[in-house]
């Protein structure tokens, strides 16, 4: 009998979410407004706090394309970007035809390095071309170092778009991911820590910043009663039955972090004798990660030969879903020829490190199949 598959990051329903789509489809609010659009805003500025103001979108990574727009990024512009994390953090760089600058990470965050990301400005500012916008990340739900960072970034008055599309609820000394940056980015996505099936959204620190982003987000109309456009627009409006299944979403957040950060403590039990096996783990009390994805690295010259390849494929054989970490961005055949500041550390994460089954919907007898074939691979 082949064993129903084990996923990275499934979606995770909480109850009531098909309670506001239906409520959608009553009032015939089939459209990118309606009061789950605004209910799902209201409900995200509660949660992260910081009299922040949220805006609801398509996706995260439309969010991207629109922050670096507020942020004044124009064609020729060049934007720092941590090389280590999904393409969706650069890409839109590329679409305002901007150049991406990639800087590595540090090794106790997995996050930029702080003193990579000064050596990198110091550089493109000698060679005439000062960055506009520095895109960080915190990467698998970990917080970067965001004192010295966002230290350096001040230093050198340079504005932070803070991709916290994979760490909703994760927070660094008490204040909630997202809510650091000039401009803020969440990700909705079907394997993120919770779903609208798709969606994103932008946080901004003023009322007129949120306000700007959804002018872009609908076409840029302007005031008229006919269609008038004086700037380029976009459709990245998030629709009501989306932000429907995003409200009901939001009632079983927190449950959902804790059991994200079960499965990571369950991850730290199952390696804690297994040589050559370290889980990503956050170094201080001062970071509180939601653990979206619990990540291991594994050297080989500590298992007797045993590397990610050989955990993944051992897995896949019983129909368990695991990953590779994120390839850098610096590596990747579209990027590559784009400068890169660094020595080797996302290198290093990328040939070491797999994500593993991190779901909150994971069950006691999915984590022992997981023990079991993780148990049989390192005991030969
Ligand atoms: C998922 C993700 C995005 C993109 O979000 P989408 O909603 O899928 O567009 C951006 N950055 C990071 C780091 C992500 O993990």
């Amino acid at each position: 009998m082949i064993k129903t598959k084990i996923w990275l990051s499934s979606p995770h329903m909480g109850g009531n979410e098909q309670k506001f789509v239906l409520e959608a489809f009553d009032s015939n609010w089939i459209a990118p407004l309606g009061p789950n659009v605004n209910g799902f805003e209201n409900d995200l500025e509660n949660y992260l706090g910081q009299n922040c103001f949220v805006g609801a979108l398509s996706s995260g990574t439309a969010a991207i394309h629109l922050g670096l727009i507020l942020l004044g990024v124009k064609a020729g512009d060049e934007v720092i970007c941590q090389s280590m994390t999904f393409s969706a953090s650069a890409n839109p760089i590329l679409y305002l035809g901007a150049t991406p600058i990639f800087v590595d990470s540090e090794e106790e965050t997995w996050n930029i390095c702080p003193i990579a990301l000064e050596n990198a400005i110091i550089d493109r500012i000698k060679k005439g071309n000062k960055p506009k916008v520095i895109v960080t990340v915190h990467l698998y739900g970990v917080p970067y170092k965001i004192d010295e960072v966002h230290a350096v970034a001040n230093k050198y008055d340079i504005l932070i778009l803070e991709d916290s599309a994979e760490a909703l609820g994760s927070s660094y000394k008490g204040q909630k991911c997202g809510t650091f940056g000039e401009i803020g980015v969440l990700s909705f996505n079907g394997n993120k820590i919770i779903t609208t099936s798709g969606g994103g959204a932008i946080i901004t620190k003023t009322k007129e910043l949120k306000d700007r982003a959804l002018f872009f987000a609908t076409q840029s109309r302007d005031d008229a009663p006919h269609y008038q456009h004086s700037e380029i627009g976009y459709n990245y409006r998030l629709s009501n039955i989306c932000a429907g299944i995003g409200r009901g979403q939001m009632e079983v957040l927190d449950n959902h972090i804790d059991l994200r950060r079960k499965m990571h403590a369950f991850y730290v039990d199952l390696f804690k004798d297994i040589s050559g096996v370290t889980v990503f783990t956050t170094v201080s009390e001062v970071y509180f990660a939601n653990y979206w994805l619990s990540s291991i690295l594994i050297d080989p010259k500590l298992t007797d030969g045993i590397d990610r390849e050989t955990l993944r494929l051992a897995l896949e054989a019983k129909n368990i879903e695991s990953r590779p970490l994120w390839k850098p961005m610096h590596l990747q055949p579209i990027f590559e020829k784009y400068p890169y500041y660094g020595n080797k550390v996302a290198e290093n994460l990328f040939e070491k490190g797999l994500c593993l089954p991190s779901g909150s919907n994971l069950t006691d007898v999915d984590r022992n199949r997981i023990s079991v074939a993780v148990k049989n691979l390192f005991k030969k």
